[in-house]
């Protein structure tokens, strides 16, 4: 018997890409065992709840969960299920993993991650308009809200992944100068963890600076940790540094649960025609793989990918080729 994992297979290409990385994982000899569950339009289809308490229920026993991407439906009375699925779990640390995989492009040696806080500042959500003379929208306000203990304990995080996956150097990436009490607690409190690694570089690099700096110079950075829209905005960033959303694979852990899946969406244009590149759901299973503690069958899987991707031959067309997501999941395997 297997790690039991929750497998939510998603909407438009998510079953075909989620199937593909279970026929890799497997035949890489990964100790898991699925289960798979329901969640965005294909249940609503079924039990009319993009989220069902079948879902919830089977990832709070196995507490871990791959999932293929999924379709909020537009409406009244539907949930968000990314935010329900955040706020169930608790899952503040949004990871995504960036390395450059075709060499020849603008760069060659990225190798960085970026560790996002995924439950506070301005994504709390408290806003209004105020009304003023006529105009119910005449003034819009947002409140942002960051906790000691939120900083805590996302930077804590980051330390830990960098001793853990054997990295030298932590950045924080902050607006202290103008943001002097929300952002200006983040970089505090950074800056007093920091002392606590100190085998483990840091430094600190302001919000705007360090969008310029990732397009220029990318290959200083190693791990960067970050409040949550500036890890929002930086990680896009990021993945199209590399490569573009069909390789970008991400993570968001929680002390009661971790959630693995690619960051792009469900591509109704392709959805159905089994043209899908499946490399970000491989590389999400890779980091599950990893945080289960079967990092060398992590290790053999992307190495596989990598050479399938490099020789070029046998890739789907986004990444240049002519290949079905079948023919290029068999070409993975074939290097297993
Ligand atoms: P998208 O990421 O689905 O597609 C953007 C473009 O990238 C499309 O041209 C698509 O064909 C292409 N693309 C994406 N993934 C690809 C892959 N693996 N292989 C080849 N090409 C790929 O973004 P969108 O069109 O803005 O969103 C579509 C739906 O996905 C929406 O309903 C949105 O809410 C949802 N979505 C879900 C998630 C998630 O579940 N994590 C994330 C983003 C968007």
């Amino acid at each position: 018997m297997g790690i039991p994992v929750t497998l939510i297979p998603g909407d438009g290409i998510g079953p075909s890409i989620t199937s593909a990385t279970v026929r890799i994982l497997e035949a890489a000899g990964a100790d898991l065992a699925w289960d798979s569950q329901l969640a965005g339009m294909a249940a609503v289809a079924r039990y009319n709840d993009p989220l069902p308490d079948a879902t919830l229920d089977s990832i709070k026993r196995t507490r871990l969960a791959l999932k293929g991407p999924l379709e909020t439906p537009v409406g009244q009375g539907f949930r968000s299920i990314n935010v329900a699925l955040r706020k169930t779990f608790d899952l503040f640390a949004n990871v995504r993993p960036a390395y450059s995989i075709v060499h020849g492009g603008r760069f060659d040696d990225i190798d960085l991650v970026l560790i996002r806080e995924n439950t506070e500042g301005l994504y709390v959500g408290v806003e209004h308009y105020v009304k003023v003379g006529d105009d119910p929208k005449a003034v819009a306000e947002s409140t942002a809200i960051i906790t000691r203990a939120g900083c805590e304990r996302i930077v804590r995080y980051a330390f830990e992944y960098a001793m853990t996956h054997n990295r030298k150097k932590v950045t924080l990436v902050h607006k202290a100068n103008i943001l002097k009490n929300t952002s200006g607690l983040f970089l505090d409190v950074g800056r007093q963890i920091a002392r606590e690694y100190d085998h483990i570089a840091c430094d600190d690099v302001i919000v705007d600076a360090m969008a310029m700096n990732l397009v220029l110079r990318p290959e200083k950075y190693d791990v960067i940790v970050t409040t949550n829209l500036f890890g929002d905005i930086l990680s896009d960033e990021i993945s199209g540094l590399v490569g573009g959303l069909g390789l970008a694979p991400g993570a968001n852990i929680g002390l009661n649960g971790a959630i693995f899946e690619a960051v792009h969406g469900t591509a109704p244009d392709i959805a159905g025609k089994g043209v899908a590149n499946p490399s970000s759901v491989i590389l999400a299973g890779c980091m599950l793989l990893e945080h289960v503690g079967q990092g060398e069958r992590a290790r053999r899987v992307r190495s596989a990918l990598e050479e399938t991707i490099r020789a070029g031959k046998r890739v789907t067309r986004d990444l240049g080729g002519t290949a079905s997501t079948d023919e290029f999941t068999d070409a993975i395997i074939e290097r297993l």
